[in-house]
């Protein structure tokens, strides 16, 4: 059986996603696009798929089984109401939303329609270097998880296209997400420090420091380098009470020459990443054709956009900001867990 999807948003990652659909994974055709640049999407349509005018028509197509939302973050709060209300799963994007009463609005109306639809785009989580990571973490054998050290560096980001608060509305929810999930925790509140800032960042506010209190006690710290000029550098280590579990270094080959012996550093996210997306597919996929959703839920882009929300105003106020969640619905499992999702 071959799950028939469209795509809104045909930008960069829509693109590369539309890419990964037809050359890399398998059970999936896309039937349509559409994007507010018409052209763009007529450009990016596989042979065969249609071009839709508006996200609406594309949803409600009765060839469209299930939905890909790859435009920009404001957007996808009426496009997944859309997808809930015709009963069809939806793989969006991070941010799942961009406030949090657009994420309550979005879980208000998965609840109701009483199954999980929505897969969030928090590839991390199907990362094979991470998914070892919490295996080892979750293993126990080196007793409780106490603090984490997180490193997100990009190389640049395109200037002028973000506002001077980027990298904490937009980059930390990714940091925000992978720290829930590998210590099994909630984010309880967010301090945020600005250190010098970076010459090459135009007005972003690059770096940040980040540090969220986890409901356990456990301590997250988060560097955040979004023009750090060589290359995109993701890092992690976990110290527990009976030892350190990191994340490895990127096997690459080993370079010998007169600058030295260097391995070389991934470029961007679609790179370091690129197995991660095409895993993150293939669970999306299986779930999708069943009618039905895994992995990343709702209830995490929720999570993300409060820890996104408390950091914004840590910057404002200098000081601890509360994450305040509300309880968790049954549709999303129990609290604590949160390891088989
Ligand atoms: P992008 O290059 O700007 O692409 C977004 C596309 O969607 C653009 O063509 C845009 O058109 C279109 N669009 C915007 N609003 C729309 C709407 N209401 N209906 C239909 N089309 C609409 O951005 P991107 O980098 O691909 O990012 C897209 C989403 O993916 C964002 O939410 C971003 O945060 C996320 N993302 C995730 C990752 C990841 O690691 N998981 C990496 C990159 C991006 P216009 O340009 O004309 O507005």
């Amino acid at each position: 059986m071959t799950l028939q999807v469209g795509v809104i948003g045909t930008g960069m990652i829509g693109r590369d996603h539309i890419r990964r659909l037809t050359n890399v994974v398998s059970g999936v055709e896309i039937v349509g696009v559409t994007d507010i640049d018409q052209a763009r999407a007529a450009a990016a349509a596989p042979a065969g798929a249609e071009v839709f005018a508006t996200p609406s028509a594309l949803i409600s197509s009765e060839k469209v089984e299930a939905v890909i939302i790859c435009s920009w973050g404001p957007a996808h709060e009426e496009q997944l109401l859309a997808c809930i209300a015709s009963g069809k799963p939806v793989f969006c994007e991070k941010p799942l939303v961009t406030s949090e009463s657009a994420a309550l609005r979005v879980m208000e109306a998965e609840v109701a329609c009483g199954r999980r639809l929505i897969q969030v785009g928090f590839m991390r989580r199907f990362d094979s270097d991470y998914r070892r990571l919490k295996a080892v973490i979750d293993g126990g054998k080196l007793g409780a998880p106490l603090m984490f050290h997180s490193v997100h560096r990009n190389a640049s980001v395109p200037e002028g296209l973000y506002t001077s608060e980027m990298p904490l509305n937009d980059t930390l929810v990714h940091d925000a997400d992978i720290s829930r999930w590998l210590l099994s925790d909630e984010v309880i509140g967010v301090e945020v420090r600005a250190p010098r800032r970076s010459s090459r960042g135009g007005a972003l506010r690059d770096p940040v420091f980040v540090l969220l209190h986890m409901a356990s006690g456990a301590l997250v710290d988060v560097e955040i380098s979004v023009n750090i000029a060589y290359g995109y550098d993701i890092r992690g280590e976990v110290s527990c009470e009976a030892g350190v579990a990191a994340l490895p270094n990127r096997p690459a080959t080993v370079i010998s020459d007169s600058n030295g012996i260097r391995q070389a550093i991934p470029e961007d996210w679609r790179e370091r990443f690129i197995d991660a997306y095409d895993q993150e597919f293939r669970e999306w996929i299986v779930a999708a054709s069943n009618g039905t959703a895994s992995g990343p839920s709702t209830w995490d882009g929720y999570a993300a956009t409060l820890v996104a929300d408390a950091a914004l105003r840590a910057v404002v106020s200098g000081g601890f900001e509360p994450v305040n969640m509300i309880a968790k619905p049954n549709l999303y499992g129990r609290p604590a867990a949160m390891a088989a999702e």
